[in-house]
């Protein structure tokens, strides 16, 4: 699978996949990564790729010419490249997304600086957008990485157990219950007893209890789905 980076600010993405898993995964050719810069594109003299926004208001937008021509070109180059805009005004990305998306071959996630993008380029290429949460961040290189990020782990041969995919949270509407490792009993704090004694399904029912109460503590309103959908399948 490949992500490419539509970035003004290569270096910022470009650490993040040299080391843990991604690094791995790319070395092994299931991830491939590629950045292109706008600001190569500007056709004006000082490679400018942003103005002052038309109609007032603070600050500037990055204007047209370079993403349109940058984005053209990648289209040109693979007509099914799946674009994302990151921008706070979109949808909330989800696990769901993040599973759907792994099976696209080529991703570019385009990322936005200073006031945001001209809103004709998102018109324009956008395949799809995506906020991840609801805060502003000065850039949407953080948004990409955390998205494609959470694509590439479902990404076949990404994790080196994918096991580990299927009991996570927001498989389902609960949390993961809580996890423990070695040793047993650290500094007089023991893990649950009932983890040690060996019967799995004693253990699984614990578990299932602890991951209600995650829920229900930190997300309600996933508590009350999950148990809609239970009374639902009775
Ligand atoms: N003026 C914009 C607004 O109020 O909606 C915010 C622009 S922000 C300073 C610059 C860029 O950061 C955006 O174009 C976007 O690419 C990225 N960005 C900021 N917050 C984000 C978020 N929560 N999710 C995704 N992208 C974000």
């Amino acid at each position: 699978m490949k992500f490419t980076f539509v970035t003004l600010f290569q270096n910022i993405v470009e650490g993040y996949f040299q080391d843990s898993i991604l690094k791995r995964a790319i070395q092994k050719e299931i991830l491939h990564v590629a950045y292109i810069n706008p600001r190569d594109y500007s056709s004006s003299k000082h490679n400018k790729v942003d103005d002052s926004a038309v109609g007032g208001g603070a600050g500037m937008v990055m204007n047209p010419q370079p993403l349109f021509d940058t984005l053209n070109e990648l289209k040109v180059k693979d007509k099914d490249v799946h674009v994302i805009f990151l921008t706070p005004v979109a949808k909330p990305f989800k696990q769901n997304d993040a599973k759907r998306l792994a099976n696209k071959p080529h991703i570019a996630f385009v990322s936005g600086r200073y006031e945001g993008i001209d809103e004709r380029v998102i018109e324009k290429y956008a395949d799809e957008v995506f906020s991840i949460g609801d805060y502003i961040l000065t850039g949407g290189e953080l948004a990409s990485l955390v998205i494609c990020d959470a694509i590439s782990r479902n990404v076949d041969g990404v994790l080196g157990n994918s096991d580990s995919l299927s009991v996570e949270s927001f498989e389902t509407q609960l949390l993961e219950a809580p996890s423990f490792s070695k040793p047993e009993n650290y500094e007089n704090n023991s893990v649950p007893s009932e983890y040690l004694k060996g019967n799995h399904s004693k253990i699984r029912s614990l578990k299932l209890a602890l991951s209600e109460c995650k829920t229900k503590f930190f997300r309600p309103e996933q508590l009350l789905k999950h148990r809609t959908r239970k009374s639902y399948e009775k």
